[in-house]
């Protein structure tokens, strides 16, 4: 048996959750890498193949999180707008030095929409936006594990540990809401912001609030984040525009039915791992976000990604038991 801290503050364990040694973890992530693509999965997750040239985006997200995750917890503690928002915006800018790959200085150079500069122009923004409403943060930051049930083996049933992180449990209009944060720099629009009611994570994460945290919530809320640059003529996006909240409701039945879908998606991984027949997408997750960071190895013919892989990519292993957001790598 191994245990594993099922619900962790900053000060330390909360609980702990006793689980067998095969026991399967999985987090958010790492399904959807499955769901969008049996090959990137095999190349991330199996193989252990990561992108030598690292984006700015996620540790511009994490830099954003630290900071409002410092701002919110000043608060709850008692601390006073103007005194939050300073705490808040020095976390904000350690946490900025620390994560940014330092390759990636071209692409956040001064007036570029992930400098340091915008970064804290758009902090500001989002506790200026948020203020006026009054929220309250009973919990902020809380990584969980969580025992989502069984799937069955060769060797009889496996314990599943869904793990992940709470950005915080809002309290707000007399209700409590699972909240999670979301950058981007793809313009926000309602469709975008409408997905999220089909959001994996966001569904576990509130799963996780009813059942590790006791909260009887059944709803969320995405506080959604537009990285852009500042306006360059007087009718472009003022800043308070960048910041769009998202209300999301799932019944029990849909809470069960996630639960069960997990488990199924697991089995399916498990069975990959076995028989080794992971199918590429070939179709536009090949190309989304930019492009998936595996097309030039995928696009190659089998023979020479071996080689391609060895150049351009490192070996680096995803932990997502880390308190850390996104990804944690070690060399
Ligand atoms: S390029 Fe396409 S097939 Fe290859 S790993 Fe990425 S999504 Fe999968």
């Amino acid at each position: 048996m191994i245990q594993l801290h099922n619900l962790t503050s900053k000060a330390g364990p909360l609980s702990t959750l006793e689980v067998s040694d095969d026991a399967i973890i999985i987090d958010a992530h790492l399904l959807k890498t499955f769901r969008v693509c049996e090959e990137k999965y095999n190349y991330f997750e199996q193989k252990h193949w990561v992108p030598n040239a690292m984006s700015a985006a996620p540790a511009f997200g994490i830099s954003m999180h630290e900071g409002i995750a410092g701002f919110r917890l000043a608060k709850r503690d008692g601390m006073k707008y103007p005194d939050a928002y300073q705490h808040g915006a020095k976390i904000l800018l350690e946490a900025y030095k620390k994560n940014m790959p330092p390759d990636s200085t071209s692409e956040v150079a001064q007036d570029d929409k992930r400098s340091p500069q915008n970064a804290l122009r758009i902090f500001t923004g989002h506790c200026e936006h948020y203020e006026p409403m009054g929220l309250k943060y009973p919990y902020v930051e809380v990584p969980f594990a969580m025992l989502l049930g069984q799937v069955p083996m060769a060797h009889g049933m496996v314990d599943v540990i869904y793990v992940g992180i709470i950005d915080a449990i809002i309290e707000w209009q007399a209700g409590l809401f699972v909240n999670d944060i979301k950058t981007t720099a793809w313009v926000l629009n309602q469709n975008w912001l409408d997905g999220f009611q089909m959001d994996q994570g966001m569904i576990g994460y509130t799963v996780a609030a009813r059942e590790l945290l006791g909260i009887d919530t059944s709803r969320a809320l995405i506080h959604a984040i537009w990285v852009s640059t500042p306006a360059k003529t007087a009718k472009g996006k003022k800043l308070d525009d960048y910041f769009h909240t998202k209300e999301l409701y799932w019944d029990e039945s849909q809470l069960n039915e996630w639960r069960q879908n997990t488990l199924n998606t697991i089995q399916d991984i498990e069975t990959r791992k076995v028989d080794g027949k992971w199918s590429l997408a070939y179709n536009e997750d090949c190309n989304s976000f930019g492009m998936c960071p595996y097309r030039p190895v995928c696009s190659s013919p089998p023979a020479a990604r071996e080689q391609l892989l060895t150049m351009d990519f490192h070996k680096a292993i995803w932990t997502p038991l880390e308190d850390e957001r996104l990804q944690k790598i070690e060399g």
